[in-house]
């Protein structure tokens, strides 16, 4: 058994639901989606893929790691575990829309992806009055950063700091920190 390391689980990611390729079959169709077992039916058009044999003896982790959950699963236990596994949902701090931890992230890929950060350090523009909400994700920490520059208070920046639970952290919760 091997785990299956997160520069593959980025990559590979199911077209409907956006999970990991985690629950058999993996089918892709012509149209080059590929759909993971959570997803795809019988006799619809696609494809048993060659990845299902590739991470067959692999272990994936739980969707719900940001959340704290350290499972780590072969393919045939996926699917009861995440029907007994805590999942809550996290508003987002730019546009208020409700996720899971795990869309949260790819939330942020697909809609903010101007301040998701690749590492830790921003380069922040010169504008006097400013503010973003910044997300950083490092193995099963998911950071908010709040950047406020507002004209009066011209507060220093405050750097996100991990809230306990391993889960998303609400940016009051760091701001008041
Ligand atoms: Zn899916
Ligand atoms: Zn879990
Ligand atoms: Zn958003």
């Amino acid at each position: 058994m091997f785990i299956i390391s997160d520069k593959l689980l980025n990559k590979l990611n199911c077209s409907v639901c956006f999970k990991y390729l985690s629950v058999k079959p993996i089918k892709i169709y012509r149209n080059r989606a590929i759909k993971c077992g959570r997803c795809s039916e019988d006799d619809d058009g696609g494809v048993v893929s060659l990845y299902e044999k590739i991470v067959e003896n692999g272990l994936f982790p739980c969707i719900n790691r940001y959340e704290g959950c350290m499972e780590l699963l072969a393919y045939s236990s996926v699917e009861a575990h995440e029907a007994k596994c805590i999942s809550s949902q996290y508003s987002c701090p730019i546009c208020s829309s409700e996720f899971s931890s795990y869309h949260f992230v790819q939330h942020y890929k697909r809609e903010h992806s101007n301040s998701l950060l690749e590492k830790p350090e921003i380069l922040l523009p010169q504008d006097n009055e400013y503010e973003n909400y910044y997300m950083y994700k490092e193995n099963d920490m998911i950071y908010i950063l709040h950047v406020d520059r507002g004209v009066q208070t011209r507060s220093p920046f405050r750097l996100g700091k991990r809230c306990g639970l391993g889960a998303v952290c609400r940016p009051s919760q760091i701001y008041n920190s």
